[in-house]
């Protein structure tokens, strides 16, 4: 009898996470504060993350415990499936096996509920009233809702506008779970005044709504900025999807020959992958693991490994990172999530150790595949992890010419059914690759500080 999804037991469920930093060959770069150019310390990150969270971020514990509460809040998703897609391997007519973590069963339909949920609980561990941040697609905002009416915690958010606009059930998400939205650039801030005075159509990016969120949080004693991604403990909390994938694979009697994961912060890919990379570089298996990214934003791919800012103002601490320049605006791709300037510093700090590899896939390809994928497997694929989705199918096509049982496993990090409209753009045929300008990529380049 053929096997279609590996499950485990609640009792299962891993209580640690993996911090890889300990194991890497090389320390990454530390952050450096915006004005002096020092390395960052806590104080410096203080206004605006809980103190539990700043050590995580600096940590060189190889595993952090899991909060008895926020094991309990993981219950209502966790352990997530990981199933063998047979159906899509016979309509590729493919030797390859390919597995996929499932992380949509979450409340909010994403992989982002793993760290919404620890960085509300220490917030709320540490007296925190009101947490901001931005939202690209809407994934982030309605995870970290969803994680603040379990903890009574204030939730304000700022989605960027061109999202706001063509998600509105996204907004709807996030203020059933209780939390406010508004539109970025908004009129609440400096900043976006300034934006919207010189654009009052300005269509927004996830830099710009990083600076407002940060703004508003980093004057208020009881208020704190969370972020979805790019950070070294946003990265650790997810590696709980990699330690039970670590589990799915041994009961299926199966170690991945490729891991590919898609990368828009490098959360989702690093908590595939991270755990996959420990056992690699420990010597029990031998997996290619590769990042995929949007041909309309390849931080990894075109970007630059240069310290930059994490958001477009210049407000945060500056990251050694890949990025097109903290002032790039991506073309208006479907895969909202994916549209960031910068990449981890962490991720890109092991891609550039040679441990990792990277391709970028145009959003045509990536659609193809998820019609196939959402035709043989069912589920509607969330337009980021299509990324994922077409990469597994380019290497299940090179299995078919090779002949090789290529044991494939990916991240499906989340659900489409709040981007149907993407799916109603491409089945009318009007989806556009955007062809990516290397000119306004060296535009933005030109605002990274120079050091
Ligand atoms: C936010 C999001 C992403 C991009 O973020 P990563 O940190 O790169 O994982 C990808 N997929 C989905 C479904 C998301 O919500």
């Amino acid at each position: 009898m053929t096997q279609h999804k590996y499950l485990l037991n609640e009792n299962q469920i891993p209580t640690q996470w993996y911090n890889i930093v300990p194991d890497l060959p090389a320390p990454p770069p530390p952050a450096l504060h915006p004005g002096t150019r020092e390395p960052a310390g806590p104080e410096d990150f203080a206004p605006l993350f809980p103190m539990e969270l700043i050590k995580q971020e600096v940590s060189q514990e190889s595993y952090i415990d899991i909060p008895g509460e926020v094991l309990d809040i993981y219950k209502i998703w966790r352990p997530s499936p990981l199933f063998r897609a047979h159906r899509l391997e016979k309509l590729l007519d493919t030797p390859a096996k390919i597995f996929y973590k499932y992380e949509g069963v979450s409340p909010a339909g994403s992989h982002k509920p793993n760290t919404a949920v620890p960085q509300a609980f220490y917030n709320a561990q540490e007296g925190v009233r009101k947490l901001t941040t931005e939202t690209g697609a809407g994934q982030w905002g309605s995870s970290l809702a969803f994680a603040c009416a379990q903890f009574d915690l204030e939730c304000e958010v700022w989605q960027v506008a061109a999202s706001y606009r063509a998600k509105p059930h996204r907004k709807t998400m996030m203020e059933i779970w209780g939390a406010t939205v508004h539109p970025s650039p908004s009129d609440l801030t400096e900043y976006g005044k300034s934006l919207l005075a010189e654009n009052p159509d300005h269509t927004g990016s996830l830099g710009i709504a990083i600076s407002e969120a940060v703004g508003m949080a980093a004057p208020h004693p009881d208020v704190r900025y969370a972020l979805g991604s790019v950070l070294n403990h946003v990265l650790m909390h997810q590696t709980i999807i990699g330690e039970e994938a670590l589990l799915q694979m041994q009961m299926a009697g199966e170690t991945p020959d490729v891991l590919v994961g898609c990368t828009g912060g490098g959360s989702n890919f690093g908590g595939l992958s991270f755990p996959f990379l420990r056992e690699k570089m420990k010597g029990n298996m031998n997996p290619t693991i590769r990042c995929v990214e949007p041909a309309a934003c390849p931080s990894l791919t075109k970007g630059e490994y240069r310290y930059d800012f994490g958001d477009s103002a210049g407000m945060t601490p500056l990251m050694k990172m890949h990025t097109l320049g903290h002032s790039f605006v991506p073309d208006p791709i479907h895969a909202g999530g994916l549209r960031y300037h910068g990449m981890s510093p962490l991720v890109s700090h092991i891609y550039e150790l040679g441990l990792v590899e990277a391709e970028s896939i145009a959003q045509n390809e990536c659609f193809t595949g998820a019609l196939q994928f959402a035709r043989t497997e069912g589920i509607v694929p969330a337009p980021e992890p299509t990324h994922a989705i077409a990469a597994a199918i380019r290497e299940a096509m090179r299995a078919k010419e090779t002949g090789e049982e290529t044991v494939i496993l990916t991240a499906l990090c989340g659900h489409g059914h709040l981007d149907l409209a993407s799916y109603e753009s491409f089945l009318a045929g009007k989806m556009v690759d955007h062809s990516l300008s290397e000119s306004s990529i060296a535009e933005a380049m030109k605002t990274v500080p120079v050091m």
